[in-house]
């Protein structure tokens, strides 16, 4: 759109030599059009060219009619002043006004060849064709003018004689402009001496096959009009050309003469590069194939367009190519990326559109794929930080409840719980970045995220049943201790009916408390049985440490001597034994020996009274670290050999205590 800034306006006069005196096409066509304002035209402009014999007033009528700015000939020096093709830009109008250099019948030859590239050039891109002429050249037949429509309708065949679909616009309007009319003939007269020339012009033609019935009404409008001298009639001559005017400016008019079936719809933007091309295909004298030229413009272009369309793409795309690799969930990026296409596309539309609808097609589904896969890389780097972040917060969450308090909780609502946050949060996460029009998807992502927490839950739930039945075998350790300590200290001949008597008891209670949280922790049969295996076998050995404990060397012989003592050194009120000479010390020395030796084999074995507390514990080695473990082996407490050495040292303590005894008689004699 024009913008109305001083350099553009001053631009908008100015003209360009498309095509200079060497035949060389020009560089800046593009930028000019772009500083007219009518590059981003689309397909609202139009290209008008004039044609006719040198010095017949063709710059003249242009700049009336238009607004233009081409050189005129100065009326004293009388030489030839429109060199190549010149283009400028109507003053206010949206079109393109073509100044061909005009050919003199006098000179052919080298003329006649850039007469033939000029008319094919101007025919390839105008709209309307004006046809300048002097009013006393009508109906010389022979004159410079025919033979310059001849070659128009010659190349006119060439260009648009077989009709292709999707091809440029075969139809143009020839107006022919009839100057230095003197009024004696009148314009109906003229024009039908030119219309019966051109007919036999058209006749004379030899037609391509297949077109040898073409008509001239097949490709061309005709209009005339005439103008009145401009030296001699000056101000009729201005307000002829005021009127003409009108008809290249007023759409509503029945003579408007730039209609829409005239345009040959080549996009304001591409307009340079396709006369380039024209230009270059005339010049080196190759067959001008339109439709071709429209495909190559259209491939040409809708490439530039798309590489335009990208560079803002990538832009924004890059802004979040960091951050995702640096692992962060980008939130809305689903937004955000489809934002990115949609405007890469619309801005590629915009512009392309205008173009050969394949060719357009074709390269936006080019776009749409480099587009994608831009975007994918995004995506996957989204969906992998995703899903990241979801099992470092699935992790979080278990520690956060787990690690809090103790066993108040029930472990598999805690999983569960954690599970479906983390899959709510991902699956909200992967449908908002996936876009429409992909074939992404994250639903697989998902799944492997699905087993990765299912393994850590595993690992937690394993943990936490280890450490649960730690905590069930730290209370049964603690709560043992106290029963076998006063059953082992009387020393009774049921002592053992009481410590497996308790010990059966606890492990009751440390089994269902067990049982009652590994529901919680979703344990199988299995997963039970080895627990509740391992956890029998570790009762029993806790039982068998505390055991030892008091049966160790100095703690056995202690109980030994402490048993031997009451019976010995005190009588059965629990009164010091002071003894008289009389005393059979021998006899109770004897009894209380025995009595106390016979405790030995009692602590050397767990053996209870009641049979068949003694299986209590049935045997069930699952776990491979339980493996060699011999129940019937552990409930011998000391060795034969064990038995025989704290017998002779009790004998020996026993002994000493009966010297002693002796002793204080003889004492108590002595005094
Ligand atoms: P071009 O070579 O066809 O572009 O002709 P120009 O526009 O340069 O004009 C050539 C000469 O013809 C100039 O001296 C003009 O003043 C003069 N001229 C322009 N228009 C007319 C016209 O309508 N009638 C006559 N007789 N001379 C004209
Ligand atoms: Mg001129």
């Amino acid at each position: 759109m024009p913008n109305h800034n001083s350099r553009v306006l001053q631009g908008s006069s100015e003209r360009v030599q498309i095509i200079n005196d060497d035949k060389n096409f020009t560089s800046d066509l593009s930028t000019q059009i772009e500083r007219w304002g009518l590059r981003d035209a689309g397909f609202n402009y139009n290209i008008v060219a004039v044609f006719g014999s040198q010095s017949t007033g063709k710059s003249t009528l242009l700049n009336r009619l238009f607004g233009t700015t081409f050189d005129v000939m100065d009326e004293t020096k009388r030489q030839q002043t429109t060199k190549g093709i010149w283009m400028c830009r109507g003053k206010g109008m949206s079109v393109m006004v073509m100044d061909v250099e005009g050919t003199d019948g006098r000179e052919r030859g080298e003329d006649q060849d850039f007469e033939r590239k000029s008319a094919l050039f101007s025919l390839a891109s105008s709209e309307v064709l004006i046809i300048n002429l002097w009013e006393h050249q009508v109906g010389l037949y022979q004159g410079a003018n025919m033979g310059l429509l001849k070659t128009v309708f010659e190349v006119n065949l060439g260009l648009f004689g077989k009709k292709v679909q999707d091809g440029p616009q075969s139809r143009t309007l020839l107006l022919f402009v009839i100057r230095d009319h003197l009024g004696v003939t009148p314009l109906s007269n003229l024009q039908n001496t030119l219309t019966a020339d051109l007919m036999r012009i058209w006749d004379s033609l030899s037609k391509p096959p297949g077109l040898v019935e073409a008509q001239l009404s097949d490709y061309f409008d005709l209009m005339f009009t005439t103008l009145p001298h401009k030296i001699l009639t000056g101000e009729k001559f201005e307000e002829e050309v005021a009127r003409l005017r009108e008809r290249f400016t007023i759409k509503g008019r029945e003579d408007y003469v730039f209609k829409d079936v005239y345009h040959k719809r080549i996009p304001a933007d591409g307009v340079a590069v396709y006369m380039e091309n024209i230009w270059e295909q005339v010049q080196t004298n190759k067959d001008l194939d339109l439709p071709t030229q429209q495909e190559l413009l259209a491939q040409f272009r809708c490439d530039e367009i798309s590489t335009a369309a990208l560079v803002e793409f990538n832009e924004q795309a890059k802004s979040q190519k960091r951050p995702i690799e640096a692992g962060k969930v980008v939130e809305g990026l689903g937004a955000l990326m489809k934002n990115w296409r949609d405007q890469a596309l619309a801005r590629y539309d915009r512009d392309a559109s205008r173009y050969h609808q394949g060719v357009y097609s074709r390269k936006r589904l080019d776009l749409h794929a480099t587009i994608t896969s831009t975007l994918s890389s995004l995506f996957l780097g989204q969906l992998k930080n995703l899903h990241k972040l979801c099992l470092s917060a699935f992790k979080s969450a278990l520690h956060a409840t787990l690690s809090g308090n103790g066993t108040d909780y029930n472990f598999g609502d805690v999983v569960g719980k954690a599970t479906s946050e983390c899959e709510t949060r991902f699956q909200a996460g992967g449908k908002e970045a996936c876009i429409e029009e992909t074939e992404w998807s994250w639903e697989e992502e998902l799944e492997l995220l699905r087993e990765e927490i299912a393994n850590v839950a595993e690992v937690f739930r394993k943990d936490e049943t280890k450490k649960m039945v730690n905590l069930i075998e730290r209370n049964f350790k603690r709560q043992i201790s106290e029963p076998v300590d006063v059953a082992l200290n009387k020393a009774t001949p049921d002592m053992w009916d009481k410590v497996l008597g308790a010990f059966k008891q606890l492990l009751e209670r440390a089994e269902s408390s067990y049982l009652k949280k590994a529901k919680s922790f979703n344990c199988t049969e299995e997963e039970n049985e080895t627990a509740l295996g391992s956890l029998r076998i570790r009762a029993w050995l806790a039982l068998r440490a505390k055991i030892d404990e008091l049966t160790a060397d100095t703690a056995i012989l202690g109980k030994l001597r402490m048993h031997f003592e009451e019976r010995f050194r005190y009588d059965e009120n629990g009164v010091p034994q002071v003894w008289k000479p009389d005393d059979d010390i021998e006899g109770a020395f004897r009894q209380a020996k025995d009595e106390t030796l016979a405790l030995v084999p009692l602590f050397s074995k767990i053996s209870p009274v009641d049979s068949s507390l003694q299986y209590t514990l049935p045997p069930s080695p699952v776990n491979a670290t339980e493996e060699e473990f011999d129940f019937a082996s552990s409930l011998v407490i000391f060795s034969e050999s064990k038995y025989l050495d704290l017998a002779a040292r009790f004998r020996r303590d026993a002994d000493a205590y009966f010297v002693e005894a002796k002793r204080s008689t003889v004492s108590s004699i002595a005094q």
